[in-house]
């Protein structure tokens, strides 16, 4: 993903991100000069710059999903069965006490990004794992997109599993249909939320005794 700039518009909103990276500075200075000036905002890599304009475009029929991405890494045999490519998105609303990963709980600490590019890296990746993991952050607290990128995913047959820090009761009594359908359609739920008093023991994948291991929820 390097050397390239990557255009999303915001489905719901009708903003606009542009992703520069290693990207030239007379290249962006040329960029703000034609769309305006926008907001420079936090990214988790430091060589890239991402810019949103503050002024909502219009979504064309051709707009893509999007999704708040913290970091997308591959290898990991800790995220569930397997080795795995997992997907950690920005944003949390659950706010366990004693969370390893806080840095993930804002979502201005991550950026948006194409769930296009997303499944892209994942396919361009596909010899270094056996499925992939959406972890976070909270992905249901982005449910929408997060069921279009396992839409996406599942018609390749790859395995799914998602963390949640909700439990499946909750989820399945918030009556959402995006929520309804990530839980129809994934491999494996990792859910309940993280209890620090718990954590001794958790066994594989989870992170305290509460948490449950659920198998097509
Ligand atoms: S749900 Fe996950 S990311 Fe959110 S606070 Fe709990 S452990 Fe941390």
């Amino acid at each position: 993903m390097k050397n390239s700039l990557t255009f999303v518009v915001e489905p719901d909103t009708g903003k606009l991100t542009v992703e520069v990276s290693g990207a030239a500075k007379d290249t962006v200075h040329e960029f703000v000069k034609v769309l305006g000036k926008g907001t420079s905002i936090n990214c988790a890599r430091p060589d890239k710059l991402t810019i949103r304009l503050t002024s909502p475009q219009t979504p064309s029929a051709t707009d893509d999903f999007s999704i708040w991405l913290y970091d997308l890494y591959h290898n990991s045999v800790v995220d569930g069965p397997g080795r795995r490519s997992v997907i950690r998105v920005a944003g949390c609303s659950v706010r366990c006490p004693g969370c390893y990963v806080p840095q993930t709980h804002d979502r201005a600490n991550g950026y948006l990004v194409s769930i296009s590019s997303i499944v892209n890296e994942i396919f361009e990746n596909r010899h270094t794992h056996d499925g992939v993991t959406i972890l976070g952050g909270e992905p249901f607290d982005q449910a929408a997109s997060v069921a279009e990128l396992v839409s996406r995913l599942k018609k390749r047959g790859l395995h799914i599993t998602v963390y949640s820090g909700n439990t499946l009761e909750t989820l399945i009594g918030r009556k959402d249909k995006s929520v309804d359908y990530i839980l129809t359609h994934i491999d494996l739920l990792i859910d309940g939320p993280f209890v620090a008093q718990l954590s001794q023991g958790a066994g594989e994948y989870r992170g305290s005794r509460n948490q449950r291991i659920i198998s097509r929820p």
